[in-house]
Formats: C-alpha cells, structure tokens, sequence
C-alpha cells in the first residue's frame, strides 16, 4: 500500500480517534481571522476527480491550503482522459510531477487501492464507486461526537439508497469498530440483504418508522440516479414512503441529529423544514469536513 488513505475498513479504532482528535484542534481554528499553519508548507497536493464533487473537492483544496500545502485540482473533463489516456498512464503522469498525495475519485469501486499498488505516490481515496468514502465517515463521526460523549450504543439509523452508497459502506465500518447500533433502511430495490453483512451488529428494516424509533443519528442518503440504470421509484412516491418529514422527527430521540452528507434533494430524500430545522446538522458536517481533511493531509504526508 502506498501509506495513503483507502478505506474505514482498514483503519484501526486507534487510527479512527488519532484523527478526530487532531481534528478538533482544527476545528477551532477556523473561527480565528488567520486559519493559516505552516505545518505542511513546501508540500504538494493533486486533488485529481473523475466524477463531480463540490464538497470533497473544495474542503480537500481548502484543506491543504490551510496547513501551507500547494493543491491543485484537476477533473476528468479537463484531463486528457477525456483524450482517451488510460486511468494507470493519467497517475504515472501526475506521480511523475512528484506531488506528496494524489486525492482521488472515481466511479469504479477499488479504482484507487489498484492504483495504490504500482505507485509510491500515497493516495486518499475521496470516494470510490459504491464503495468506500472514507473522509466522509470521519467527518460525520467528528459530527455526532460534537454533539454525543460516545458512539458506543448510539442508534443510527441510515435510510436511503443504500445498494449504491459508499457514504453508507463507510460509516457502516466506522460505526460499527466504536459498538454504535447501525440501522440501515431503504426500499427492498436498494437495500441487499447481504449489506448486514458487512460489519457486526447491523439491522435492517424497509419500513422508515421503526428505522427511526429511538434513533439518536437518522443519516439520509441520496438516491445515487448516475449508479442506477432505471428509476426503481418515481420521486414523489420515493418521497412518500422513504423521504423524512417533521412528522418522522418525533419518534426518534428528543435530541436526535439529522444528517446527510450532500448535495441534498429538498422534497426527495428530505422534506425543506427538516433540512433546515435545529436538529439539522447538514452544514456542520460541512465545515467539519474540511478540519478532518486537514488531519487527514497531516497524518499521510507526514508519513510520506
Ligand atoms: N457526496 C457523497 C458521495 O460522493 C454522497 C452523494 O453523492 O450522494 O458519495
């Protein structure tokens, strides 16, 4: 492997806290006037997407600019991909430039850990096909522990299109190494039954109602249209049965947290007054998605 940033899977509870922990202190620092450090200065970063990204994007940019790294960010529709360049010939060329970290997205789940074997450069998956989005896991468990002492025994419910969500995967793994109680919930279409499979101590459930009873986390998803060649649900019947209104909120836990890692779809996958309603936490999984990047940045480069 090449010291970079894969998955959840293989990251240990240890490795998990060490960067929520270095996190915080980034978190506090961007509410001072100079959000600037040195720590990486000299240092170079290549954020290189192959599928569209505003969060991810941005935060990792922003990120390495905020410990004095360089970053550039490349799309695939600006690339000579887009002139046929194979995905090995594209990473050599940017390897060659001798970037410290090359930040990744793809649409093919294991792109970067097949990249990670040929090349020296380390790589931080920012999201792999339907499988792994392992900065997104962080940034929503430095999320919830804003707001919760532990993850131990939290119920977290996670309702969407699940078949085809690495944001899911992702926290699935990361949930489930802290004992947190995973409740994963979609339409039978989206919800395979072997998901319960993948990490200790997962429920599922097609109904939403029992998905959110007691729940102390409700993560909602977004129905991923570009992984799915038809549309198993017309989005306003998508919206009646699996789409969280206020009426949903009172079943769960007096202070439960609303998320979503984003874009949202207002009256598809959550109705506009729970989006924006107090027990929404939708932008602080934003700004913290840029403090867990910049922990993340530090942890590798200074490996490299
Ligand atoms: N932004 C997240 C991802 O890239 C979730 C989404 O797109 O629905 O997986």
């Amino acid at each position: 492997m090449s010291g970079g940033l894969l998955g959840i899977e293989d990251l240990s509870r240890e490795e998990i806290e060490a960067i929520l922990e270095r996190a915080r202190d980034f978190q506090r620092v961007q509410h001072q006037t100079v959000k600037k450090f040195d720590l990486l200065r000299g240092r170079m970063v290549v954020n290189l997407f192959f599928e569209s990204s505003t969060r991810t994007r941005t935060s990792f940019e922003i990120a390495a600019k905020r410990l004095g790294a360089d970053a550039v960010s490349i799309t695939a529709s600006g690339s000579s991909v887009s002139k046929g360049e194979s995905l090995v010939d594209t990473l050599n060329t940017l390897a060659a430039m001798r970037p410290d970290a090359i930040v990744m997205r793809h649409a093919a789940s294991g792109a970067p850990h097949f990249l990670a074997r040929y090349l020296d450069t380390p790589i931080i998956n920012a999201g792999d096909g339907t499988h792994e989005h392992p900065t997104q896991a962080l940034l929503d468990a430095r999320t919830i522990l804003d707001h919760r002492a532990t993850l131990e025994n939290l119920r977290v419910a996670i309702i969407g299109d699940i078949a085809h969500s690495r944001v899911a995967r992702s926290n699935m793994y990361l949930l489930s190494k802290f004992g947190a109680r995973v409740v994963l919930c979609g339409p039978p279409a989206l919800l395979p039954m072997e998901m319960a499979q993948l990490a200790p101590g997962i429920e599922m459930t097609f109904n939403m109602r029992d998905a959110i009873a007691g729940a102390d986390v409700i993560m909602m998803l977004r129905v991923q249209l570009e992984r799915q060649h038809e549309t198993p649900f017309p989005p306003n019947e998508y919206f009646q049965f699996y789409g969280l209104r206020l009426e949903h909120i009172s079943l769960a836990k007096p202070d439960v947290l609303v998320m979503h890692p984003g874009p949202i779809n207002r009256g598809r996958e959550l109705s506009s007054d729970v989006a924006d309603s107090r027990q929404s936490v939708i932008l602080n999984q934003v700004e913290n998605g840029v403090a867990v990047r910049m922990a993340v940045l530090e942890k590798v480069l200074n490996k490299s």
